[in-house]
C-alpha cells in the first residue's frame, strides 16, 4: 500500500477568465521508505502539489489517499486528526515558536494531538537525539545556529508515528553545506520507513532522491526511475 497516491490530481484557481490550472490531471505514489524530490520551474504546481497531498487543500478533481485512505471520505475531523498524527511539514522558514524550548517546539504537535505532556517531551527527545540534538533539546531557538533549528524543525515533523514527511525546500534558507546536511537528514528518516516528498530547486540535493518528479504548468513531465547523479539531473533540465 502506498504512503501517499495522488490520482488524476487537478486543482483550478480561480474562474471564468482568471482560471489558473496549478495542476493537471497528477498521478503520483510514494511507498513507505521511499523519497520523492519534485522539480520545475517557479508557478510550476510544486507547492500545490506538496498542499493538496498534505490535506491542507482539497483538489478540484481526482483522489488524494494516505496510507491506503481515500481522504476525499474522511470528516473534516478526521483529515485534522490525520494532518496532526501522521504527515509532518517542513517549512522553508522554520516556524519555530521562540518562546518555546527545542524539546518543547517539537513536543507540541503531540501536545495538542492529546499526548500526555510527559509522553510527548520523551518522544520529543527521542526524535531530537535521532537527529544529533539531544544536548540542544533545552535551549530556545535564537540560542541556536540555522542549521540546528532546521534539523528542530524535521525532528517536530518526524516525532511519533508519522508516515508521511513533505518539505518545501527545506535547505532554501541554509547554506549548501547546511543544505546538504538537511536532505542527508531526511534521507535517513525516509531509510526508517517514512515516505518523503520534497519541493527543492536543487539539483544536487534532489540527487539525494530515489527519484525526482519534474512538473511543468502543473504536469508531471519527467521521472527519473533511479538515483541520478547532479549531472545528469541538470542535462535532463537543459534537454527541455
Ligand atoms: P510553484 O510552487 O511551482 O512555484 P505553485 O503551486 O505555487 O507553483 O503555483 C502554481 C500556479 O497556481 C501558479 O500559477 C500560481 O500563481 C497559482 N496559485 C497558487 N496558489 C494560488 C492561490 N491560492 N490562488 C490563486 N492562484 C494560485
Amino acid at each position: 500500500m502506498s504512503a501517499l497516491q495522488l490520482s488524476r490530481v487537478s486543482k483550478v484557481y480561480g474562474v471564468g477568465a482568471g482560471e489558473v490550472h496549478a495542476l493537471r490531471s497528477v498521478d503520483l505514489s510514494v511507498e513507505p521508505g521511499e523519497l520523492v524530490a519534485v522539480m520545475g520551474p517557479s508557478g510550476s504546481g510544486k507547492s500545490t502539489l506538496l498542499t493538496i497531498a498534505g490535506s491542507l487543500e482539497e483538489p478540484t478533481s481526482g483522489e488524494v489517499s494516505v496510507g491506503g485512505l481515500p481522504l476525499s471520505r474522511m470528516s473534516r475531523n478526521e483529515r485534522a486528526a490525520l494532518r496532526r498524527r501522521a504527515i509532518g511539514y517542513v517549512f522553508q522558514d522554520f516556524n519555530l515558536l521562540a518562546g518555546l524550548t527545542a524539546a518543547e517546539n517539537v513536543s507540541l504537535p503531540l501536545e495538542l494531538d492529546g499526548t500526555s505532556i510527559k509522553a510527548a517531551r520523551v518522544a520529543a527527545v527521542d526524535a531530537l537525539e535521532r537527529l544529533g540534538l539531544a544536548d540542544r533539546a533545552q535551549h530556545f531557538p535564537d540560542e541556536l545556529s540555522g542549521g540546528e533549528r532546521q534539523r528542530v524543525a524535521i525532528a517536530r515533523a518526524v516525532v511519533g508515528q508519522r508516515h508521511l514527511l513533505l518539505a518545501d525546500e527545506p535547505s532554501g534558507a541554509l547554506d549548501s553545506v547546511n543544505g546538504e546536511a538537511v536532505m542527508r537528514l531526511v534521507r535517513a528518516t525516509c531509510q526508517g520507513g517514512v515516505a518523503g516528498v520534497v519541493v527543492t530547486h536543487d539539483a544536487q540535493l534532489a540527487s539525494w532522491a530515489d527519484r525526482v518528479v519534474f512538473l511543468r504548468d502543473g504536469r508531471i513531465v519527467d521521472q527519473t526511475a533511479e538515483p541520478a547523479g547532479p549531472e545528469s539531473l541538470l542535462e535532463a533540465d537543459a534537454a527541455r
